[in-house]
């Protein structure tokens, strides 16, 4: 096995386009730029280095193809090559390259497949441009809107529109990328934890049970604006004072919650705009924003209530009103029992621990198990850092998911037993 850990060191190299992983200022990658096109023009040398063929979809998605019979269904797996601003090189580029060498390996076994095996490279996983994720993946799965997303900015005024073209890409031939029920069958995708679960325990391997998706609340709270040497305690609306009480009742009450119910569950007021924020005026207006994440869409709503009641006193109580919006009210992602099950057979087979797990954040793999069945297989990376220059993952870790991957595509596309050590 020790050639392979050198191809994938080789590879995750050659896909984030320098010669040493450790770089001081990260990885800038984002989607549909031209770093981003000169990875995916590495993931096309290597694909075609494996006797694959190449093709790019409509939303510049690029697909590595082992078509072995036009009428069988297709098995994929994959991950993304863009990057956050002075992100990390594993992030997105660990599942790709593992990937691949899944596929190095069942062509180095002369493993026959009798049904197609597809590496995708999602264009634009991360929302650091455009403020909307996994913009390729969305694509293939028919959920992205033509006329909304089109004039979607970065923060230099380009439209989505216009990162398309710059790429070659046609906006228009956008609905070209969804790809139909059947011409899919099951995709597992490997990241890295970006959490400290794993390494913590000792395991392995993450077997990956759901997603955690947001609910975000935006809370105003209207009181009134004056002077703050003329206006007496008791004459005061003042919406600052009224609402603060309820930041700490949100880390109270999710604790609460967590302790009740034994879920995950997170909470953060992470905004706060304060009017007029001036150092001699009362504040007449406080705006706060709230992103709650859970697996489960109950305690999220258990949640809210509380928020909402707890409000509700704030109000009887001060001389404010609160109102409370939610913004974005997510279903989480469950990921397929089934595949769950052979993945975490196959950490067994193979002599490999696993532990089954959620994840925080989102994948390109939660847009693609809205239509087909899905899995998601983590590595462990160094102290759960993520999106940052050091973020690390092992080389050794990168070979035990290629080795659990390379099984999961001989299991699901043949028959033929063979032995991968
Ligand atoms: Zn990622």
């Amino acid at each position: 096995m020790h050639h392979l850990i050198t191809w994938i060191e080789e590879k995750l190299l050659q896909v984030n386009l320098v010669n040493t992983m450790d770089q001081a200022d990260g990885f800038s990658r984002l989607g549909y730029t031209k770093e981003e096109q000169a990875s995916q023009e590495q993931f096309r040398c290597i694909a075609k280095e494996l006797g694959l063929q190449t093709h790019q979809d409509a939303a510049g998605n690029q697909w590595a193809l082992w078509k072995v019979d036009d009428s069988a269904s297709w098995i994929a797996t994959g991950s993304h090559l863009d990057t956050v601003y002075n992100g990390g090189g594993y992030d997105g580029a660990a599942g790709v390259v593992a990937s691949l060498a899944a596929v190095k390996l069942l062509k180095e076994a002369s493993f026959q497949p009798k049904k197609n095996i597809a590496v995708i490279a999602f264009a634009c996983e991360e929302a650091a441009r455009f403020h909307v994720s996994t913009i390729g993946s969305k694509a293939i799965c028919g959920i992205l809107d033509k006329t909304k997303h089109a004039s979607l900015e970065d923060n230099n005024g380009i439209t989505l529109r216009e990162a398309f073209a710059n790429c070659g890409l046609d906006w228009e031939l956008l609905h070209e990328a969804r790809l139909e029920d059947h011409q899919l069958e099951q995709f597992v995708e490997l990241h890295i934890e970006q959490a400290s679960k794993l390494e913590k325990s000792g395991k392995e391997l993450g077997i990956v049970r759901a997603i955690a998706q947001p609910t975000r609340l935006r809370i105003t709270t209207v009181g009134k604006t004056n002077h703050t040497g003329t206006t007496p305690m008791e004459e005061r609306q003042d919406a600052l004072v009224a609402i603060a009480p309820i930041i700490t009742f949100i880390e109270e009450a999710t604790v609460d919650i967590i302790a009740q119910q034994q879920v995950p569950l997170v909470a953060t007021v992470s905004t706060i705009q304060n009017s007029p924020n001036a150092i001699s005026m009362i504040p007449g207006e406080v705006v706060l924003g709230v992103d709650i994440r859970s697996t489960r869409l109950q305690e999220k709503h258990e949640l809210v209530k509380r928020i909402t009641d707890y409000a509700r006193s704030i109000e009887k109580d001060r001389p404010v009103t609160i109102t409370i919006e939610t913004l974005v009210d997510d279903e989480p992602t469950q990921l397929d029992s089934s595949i769950q099950a052979k993945l975490t057979h196959i950490c067994e087979k193979i002599g490999l621990s696993s532990l089954p797990l959620d994840s925080g954040a989102g994948h390109d793999v939660m847009n693609l198990a809205k239509r087909w069945p899905c899995g998601l297989l983590f590595i462990p990376c160094r102290d759960g850092v993520s999106h940052h220059p050091s973020e690390h993952a092992d080389s050794e870790d990168l070979l035990k998911g290629t080795r659990v991957l390379a099984e999961y595509l001989r299991e699901t596309t043949g028959n033929n037993s063979l032995s991968l050590e």
